[in-house]
């Protein structure tokens, strides 16, 4: 099972802190040129466009905790507004919840029910994900096509606290949800100055709540409202409602889940590793 086309794998993050958001917002405007909304792509050549396929929804769960930070309803209710950012009249494309869940895993199971899963990770936060990240969103995906197999977004409880009114001390919960929520759509980093999709977010930044023309563009562009495919599917496998595990070898039991086996060769991808790597060597040269 573990062969390289099966690999699953987390890296860097897509949201990475913003330390001086007043003095890297002036830096932007001034010296960095304006550039169009970008689609993610697989690293795989022919480079293919990450993109929601055949769905005109992506069913989302929140693990049961939300952030420790905050009680569970404000937060969940925080979660909810973060994705909704993206319900856009130009769109066909929505974000569901799915509510009645009481867990959910980051990974994506070949052969099995999966969850895309907004899980915080309190206790611990890998190395290999940077103690700055904020947040990280891992999409796995068909090399083939480009499409967007399971989506999941970690939140880095353990270096973060977070907080749903913009205080400054705190990440805000709705805004880092509205940019992560981006990445599930397949879109990357922007330069676009006020784009929800642009690398940078701090303490007390509410500023990604509202999308910008940018990721709007983006959105309507990939999802426009009159190419609607008309169904909403569950995640590939079908949603795991029960947080069952999937068996060691799913040939053994006879039991083979309806829907799940295809999607051979499906590789993750770490969203937008090469801007965060751009945007950290900038942030080094802005604080010598
Ligand atoms: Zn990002």
């Amino acid at each position: 099972m573990d062969t390289d086309s099966e690999r699953t794998g987390k890296g860097p993050s897509p949201l990475f802190p913003l330390f001086s958001a007043l003095l890297a917002g002036g830096l932007l405007l001034c010296a960095v040129p304006a550039r169009a909304w970008v689609q993610a792509t697989t690293k795989e050549t022919p480079h293919r466009p990450l993109h929601v396929a055949e769905s005109d929804c992506s069913q989302y769960t929140v693990a049961a905790a939300c952030s420790a930070d905050v009680p569970v309803a404000d937060c969940v209710v925080a979660v909810t507004l973060g994705m909704r950012a993206w319900d856009l009249r130009g769109s066909y494309f929505r974000f569901q919840p799915t509510p009645d869940l009481t867990c959910c895993r980051a990974g994506y199971e070949r052969d099995w029910t999966n969850t895309n899963c907004i899980v915080w990770q309190e206790d611990r936060w890998p190395g290999e994900y940077g103690a700055d990240t904020i947040a990280l969103t891992t999409l796995t995906y068909d090399p083939a096509t480009g499409a967007i197999l399971d989506a999941d977004i970690e939140v880095n409880g353990v270096g973060y606290r977070f907080g749903t009114d913009c205080s400054p001390e705190l990440m805000d919960i709705q805004n880092m949800i509205a940019h992560e929520a981006g990445h599930m759509l397949g879109l990357d980093h922007t330069d676009v100055s006020g784009a929800t999709m642009r690398v940078y977010s701090g303490p007390g930044d509410c500023s990604l709540r509202d999308l910008a023309p940018d990721d709007i563009e983006g959105a309507t562009t990939l999802y426009p409202y009159a190419g609607d495919p008309g169904r909403c599917l569950p995640p590939h496998g079908g949603l795991n409602a029960d947080c069952s595990d999937s068996p060691p070898d799913p040939g053994s039991c006879g039991c083979r889940v309806p829907g799940a086996g295809g999607a051979a060769g499906a590789l993750p991808l770490l969203v937008a590793g090469l801007a965060v790597r751009a945007m950290r060597g900038r942030h080094r040269a802005r604080h010598r």
